[in-house]
């Protein structure tokens, strides 16, 4: 069977993205392939040093899902990255295979950096601004208009300042990416968190690794890797190649991506009630507000939940929302139920499954883990100190 290898980062409990996106793939690839899926606790420290903390709790809440809806210890291999040490020495080995320019290019480093300088940039703004309006011309403005109308100049110019606040913002995160900018917050760790990927998957000699289109890049970077080190040293490791998944697209009930710290997600161990809440609560077309007005069903998170978990009516919902003819009371009231049973089944599973057992699962994967990885390990170091 082919090796297949996939991780998370322990964030804890699991949402439906993850399920639609991610676990529902496992469970069926588990079926035919060799597959390993890591616990990926040392990149949770990439950027973020201080979430050791959450780690072993995150961790036992996250394999919870992944044994509730599937995953099953008896066909793959669970394991935690750091109780594979082995993984950080074949990371060593591979970071001196890699340029620094390399990883400077990697789109999530830039993403990450661009994030960082438009935070720092928008705390700068709002304080230079503020000055503004308390001195200097633009203060002028305020107290004139202060002698008109108090409370209308101040929102007219609050609204002014905001627009030229996202203006700026927007042109500056366009900027030429120049790594003389990098933020001090970014570590050597995060730089070179691909490498550790690399790692990860060429330590079992994984062979094809699930990815979505936007994903392609990362794995390249550990295609390049494997390619020279056999290059260099010696043939030791196959070249991983995507199995490409389509991941459908899955909004949090604020309609931003679906993530727990974004507090907008809908977990699979939601209760009934919960989970008829955050539908309750969840934003939908801004526009639509009476039934008979026409929606836009491409821009509200109601009907990407129904197009996941309730793919049959999902052509009808788009029609008669298009046409005005569907109320988003009903609709939410539909992917409710809808919800409700489809995860049920995964709440009650999670609920029979202690601690205790999860440790068991961890401990037991990862020894099997260590020792698959150990063995090529000692091929490594066989071949790399060969001549000496
Ligand atoms: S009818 Fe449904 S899909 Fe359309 S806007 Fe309302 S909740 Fe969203």
């Amino acid at each position: 069977m082919k090796v297949v290898l996939s991780g998370m980062r322990p964030t804890g409990r699991m949402h439906v993205g993850h399920l639609k996106g991610v676990l529902e793939n496992w469970v069926k690839l588990q079926e035919n392939y060799k597959c390993y899926f890591e616990v990926a606790d040392w990149h949770a420290l990439t950027d973020e040093p201080t979430r050791n903390r959450e780690v072993l709790r995150n961790t036992l809440d996250m394999v919870k899902d992944w044994l509730a809806v599937g995953i099953d210890p008896k066909k793959s291999v669970i394991f935690r990255q750091s109780l594979v040490p082995q993984h950080a020495e074949i990371h060593l080995i591979f970071s001196m295979l890699v340029s620094v320019n390399r990883l400077l290019r990697n789109p999530t480093f830039k993403e990450k950096v661009s994030e960082l300088r438009k935070k720092k940039s928008e705390i700068k703004l709002s304080l230079n601004l503020e000055n503004l309006s308390v001195e200097g011309e633009v203060g002028g403005i305020v107290e004139f208009i202060k002698g008109e109308d108090k409370e209308k100049g101040e929102k007219f110019l609050r609204g002014v300042i905001g627009r030229i606040k996202e203006e700026v913002l927007e042109r500056l995160s366009f900027l030429d990416f120049d790594d003389s900018l990098i933020p001090s917050e970014i570590s050597y760790g995060f730089l070179g968190y691909p490498v550790l990927q690399a790692a990860d998957i060429l330590i079992y000699k994984g062979e094809l690794v699930p990815v979505g289109e936007d994903q392609l890049p990362h794995l390249e970077l550990s295609r390049e890797i494997a390619r020279d080190f056999n290059r260099i040293y010696g043939e030791v490791f196959p070249i991983p190649e995507p199995l490409l998944t389509e991941i459908p697209k899955i909004l949090g009930i604020d309609g931003r991506k679906m993530s727990k710290s974004y507090n907008n997600a809908i977990f699979i161990s939601d209760t009934p009630e919960e989970i008829t809440q955050k539908v309750k609560k969840s934003i939908t077309d801004p526009m639509k507000i009476r039934k008979g007005d026409p929606g836009r069903p491409e821009i509200c998170p109601i009907f990407y939940l129904h197009k996941a978990f309730n793919p049959d009516e999902s052509y009808e919902i788009e029609e008669n929302c298009r046409k005005g003819v569907l109320g988003c009371v009903d609709c939410k009231n539909r992917i409710a139920g809808k919800l409700i049973s489809a995860l049920e089944p995964y709440r009650e599973k999670a609920g029979e499954l202690s601690d205790d057992l999860i440790m068991d699962v961890i401990r037991e994967g990862s020894k099997v883990a260590r020792e698959r990885a150990e063995e090529t390990v000692e091929e490594v170091r066989r071949v790399l100190w060969s001549g000496s």
